[in-house]
């Protein structure tokens, strides 16, 4: 038996990651898959057709997944790929249910079983299938060089012929997977770093990298893990705090998001105002509107002598190794489903369980809160 697995050329503006790398086909077909990819889909991360020996190559998406039992993709597919593809079959990639209601219920219509990456859940079992977290970890270490690089200053201190140069400060704001990332990278770089979130476990964290942790007293872990979002008095309790800190950075990077909402606003514009000359802000949380109230979601902008670097789809900016790690997820996640070359998921399972967004685990299963949409 083999199953037969159809990777996806991205179609969606921006998106330069491609769902499969030739190096992890290899072990796909030792579980015994036979991949085929649509051709060019490796194109803008620097892998050509060629390079994907072990894949037969298809040039229309429609007549790629015709007979596959599985489809891979990074972004969710479009309507007309989802209608093409066989009845049954099994689709894995970001979904995002509730901004693709019309997809969700083609894809329940078509009884595809849809596993949507976002909803790996986050225990340490699956952590080599949390796309959210590699993904993540690349955009951290690259909103620290985008900070360096837009930055008229060095990160570190710096002894030369005519005098000392003294290290930049940057202050990490939200210190999930990224924001860790980003703070590691700076320190990495040599500047003084600073990190604040309102889960308080992140005080710890900070101080392992070799951060200052900014205490504001307002402890906002909600559910899952997850941050909640603030009341306005402890927004205002926060605010009083962080803007002595926002206010004497060299460099701010703000990941903080709460799931299912808009980014939450954490630099306001009489923050920014009051900002040191030359300061940079890298907005990671640009894809959800942003964390500064200047923030222009895509755009890099000029508010008095300080910059907002607001750029959409990080992972994708490093998409050769942002590829890379969003396959080895995918292998992880095919290796529970693919048993002897048949696609057998166990239902019991939680991680499978609880990604599975539409079609047959998703009605099975037990204990586990109903799909978005
Ligand atoms: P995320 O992208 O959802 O949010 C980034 C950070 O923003 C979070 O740390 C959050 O607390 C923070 N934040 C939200 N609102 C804020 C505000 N108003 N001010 C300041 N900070 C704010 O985070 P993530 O990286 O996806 O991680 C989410 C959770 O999942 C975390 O608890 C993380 O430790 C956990 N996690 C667990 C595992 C695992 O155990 N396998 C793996 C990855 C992540």
């Amino acid at each position: 038996m083999t199953v037969k697995i159809a990777v996806l050329k991205e179609t969606r503006p921006g998106e330069l990651r491609v769902a499969m790398v030739p190096s992890v086909i290899d072990r796909l077909m030792r579980l015994g898959a036979q991949v085929a990819i649509q051709s060019g889909a490796g194109d803008a991360v620097k892998l050509p057709d060629a390079a994907f020996k072990n894949a037969t190559c298809v040039v229309d998406a429609a007549q790629l997944v015709r007979d596959a039992d599985i489809v891979l993709a990074v972004q969710p597919p479009a309507a007309e790929t989802v209608r093409a593809m066989k009845t049954g079959a099994l689709l894995i990639s970001f979904i995002y249910a509730n901004k693709e209601p019309a997809l969700v219920d083609l894809l329940r219509q078509k009884k595809i079983t849809c596993f949507a990456m976002e909803r790996v859940p986050r225990i340490s079992r699956a952590q080599t299938m949390d796309a959210l977290s590699s993904q993540a970890t690349l955009a951290g270490y690259y909103a620290a060089l985008l900070g360096a690089t837009h930055l008229a200053r060095i990160f570190p201190r710096m002894t030369t012929a005519v005098g000392s140069l003294r290290p930049a400060t940057v202050l990490v704001m939200g210190l999930g997977v990224a924001g860790l990332q980003a703070l590691a990278t700076a320190r990495r770089l040599g500047a003084i770093v600073e990190g604040y979130d309102v889960r308080p476990e992140t005080k710890g964290e900070a101080a392992s990298l070799g951060a200052r942790f900014v205490d504001t007293g307002v402890n906002a872990t909600g559910e899952g893990g997850y941050a909640r979002e603030l009341t306005p008095e402890e927004k205002s309790k926060v605010a009083k705090v962080l803007t002595a800190h926002i206010q004497q950075a060299d460099v701010i990077i703000t990941t903080a998001s709460v799931p299912g909402r808009p980014a939450p606003k954490l630099i306001g514009k009489a923050q920014v105002d009051g900002m040191k000359a030359g300061a940079v802000i890298v907005d990671l949380a640009a894809d959800g509107g942003g964390n500064c109230e200047y923030t222009k979601p895509g755009e890099t902008i000029q508010i008095g002598q300080v910059t907002i670097v607001a750029p959409l789809n990080v992972p994708s900016l490093l998409g050769e190794h942002a590829s890379e790690l969003y396959a080895k997820n995918l292998l992880n996640l095919l290796e529970l489903l693919i048993h002897d070359g048949k696609i057998a998921p166990d239902w019991n399972d939680e991680v499978l369980a609880k990604t599975a967004l539409t079609g047959a685990g998703s009605a099975k299963r037990v204990g586990v809160a109903k799909p978005a949409a």
